[in-house]
């Protein structure tokens, strides 16, 4: 008896203890999760250090545990605030917390409507989130930038007067920025062509070279621009002269010989077709598919150009050899008396005695010496400011990424890689990612007139300047 007198008061106490234990789990639960001190997060996308007449400021606030309670932005200037932004989110319950946890915040600002004046100024963001410390109001995080107001455009001043151009060619302008540190170059249609600051000894004057593609004819939209770090943005419109072109029509004969002879070299990068698909199907993959991914494989080769005017003179054309097809020569494929696609050709071919040598068409430094699709073994050179030239379809590449070449140098020689029906060397010429005729860049006439001439005389009204009062 006196053993069971003592048991019960036991269980009495484990019972408490357990019921005790049953209160403090949600009640831990609670104090961790309900009253956590994490922070939420304002961040923005990207720095902002000036701001400009009209500026889109990107943001990102978070909060991964009870979600977003309030963001608020504002600016001050002179003592006076204005407020950009303060939206206050939802939340699911007063149990569960925030129903936002992350929100992107893109914000336009009007600084003459904010009537803000060029100068100093102070960017301040707060977020708060549905945690319950501070009775409830939640974690806030706050935050200071300090910030440049600059209203003012660059000014853009073309030195170059006549841009004679032709369609499908090349041209060159030279100009002057009024500030440092923008994004400038010239716009044809819509490809912007980035100009290139190194070749006169004052840092604000740029040349760029620029394409009028050889779809783009004379009523085509030209002009010089830059943006500033404050998205002030000038465009500079100069006086141009598109000359029109009209571009050889030709039908290229598709043989069963040629198919069986050139659809192996593709069957690796076929691997999405069906084995068993007639080499007139693998054939059209190869032009439409393959020519289309080889043409962005060329563009990436050419997004970065050196600041250095590498070559000097006429571009050297493969010695004594025949044209085979010309620029922007408009393609159509026969196959068994039916048209089955059209292309453009973005080159010139020249053929010769079978592997030739081929010779640096000028001074420059190699960017891609590999097989690339269609063109088969080619070498891409880096001629500087945006120019370069490539030579396709070679039997064997004697050149590495990165060396330097004269003009004559032997890189290679011709071939029958890729999509090439007989031994050629495939010449094509590029400003950035652009495809010109080689013609203009053979030239000597047309590279004084729109080249040397232009760069001679910019040099000599920058001198003149430089010594007037
Ligand atoms: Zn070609």
């Amino acid at each position: 008896m006196a053993a069971n007198k003592s048991k019960l008061p036991k269980l009495l106490y484990i019972l408490i203890a357990l019921l005790l234990c049953g209160l403090a789990i949600p009640v831990v639960w609670v104090i961790l999760t309900k009253f956590e001190g994490g922070l939420p997060t304002f961040q923005l996308k990207t720095p902002v250090h000036t701001i400009g007449k009209s500026f889109t400021l990107k943001g990102q606030a978070s909060d991964q545990e009870n979600g977003l309670r309030r963001v608020w932005i504002a600016i001050s200037q002179h003592g006076k605030e204005r407020t950009l932004f303060d939206k206050t989110f939802p939340s699911k319950s007063f149990w569960e917390g925030g129903a936002v946890q992350k929100e992107l915040i893109l914000l336009e600002i009007d600084s003459d409507a904010l009537g803000l004046s060029d100068g100093q100024a102070l960017l301040r963001t707060a977020v708060w989130d549905y945690s319950w410390r501070d009775w409830l109001a939640g974690n806030r995080a706050y935050e200071e930038h300090e910030v440049l107001i600059d209203t003012q455009s660059p000014t853009v001043d073309v030195l170059t007067r006549t841009h004679n151009l032709n369609q499908g060619g090349a041209g060159l302008a030279i100009y002057r920025i009024s500030e440092t540190g923008t994004v400038n170059g010239v716009q044809v249609a819509d490809s912007f062509f980035p100009g290139y600051a190194g070749f006169f000894s004052d840092p604000n004057v740029y040349i760029a070279f620029f394409a009028i593609p050889y779809d783009k004819g004379p009523g085509t939209e030209l002009y010089a621009t830059a943006s500033d770090p404050a998205g002030n943005t000038c465009l500079a419109g100069f006086a141009y002269h598109i000359n029109p072109k009209r571009f050889k029509h030709d039908t290229m004969m598709i043989s069963d010989a040629f198919l069986r002879r050139k659809i192996p070299e593709f069957e690796d990068a076929l691997n999405t077709v069906n084995p068993s698909a007639s080499l007139i199907d693998k054939f059209l993959v190869v032009n439409r598919e393959l020519r289309q991914t080889s043409q962005t494989t060329l563009k990436d080769a050419c997004k970065q150009s050196d600041a250095k005017l590498y070559w000097e003179g006429p571009f050297l054309r493969l010695p004594h050899s025949a044209r085979r097809a010309g620029f922007a020569d408009h393609r159509k494929y026969q196959y068994n008396g039916k048209s089955v696609d059209e292309q453009v050709h973005l080159g010139i071919d020249l053929a010769s005695t079978a592997q030739s040598p081929v010779p640096a068409a000028n001074n420059g430094r190699v960017v891609f010496a590999e097989y690339l699709s269609i063109y088969g073994k080619t070498v891409i050179i880096d001629h500087g400011f945006g120019l370069f030239s490539l030579y396709g379809h070679l039997s064997r590449i004697d050149v590495e990424r990165d060396k330097l070449v004269s003009k004559g140098d032997t890189i290679g020689f011709t071939g029958t890689t890729g999509l090439a029906g007989g031994d050629h060397l495939h010449y094509g010429m590029m400003v950035n990612h652009t495809c010109v005729n080689p013609i203009e860049w053979w030239d000597p006439a047309w590279i004084r007139h729109n080249v040397t001439d232009k760069l001679g005389r910019a040099k000599k009204t920058l001198e003149c300047s430089k010594k007037s009062p």
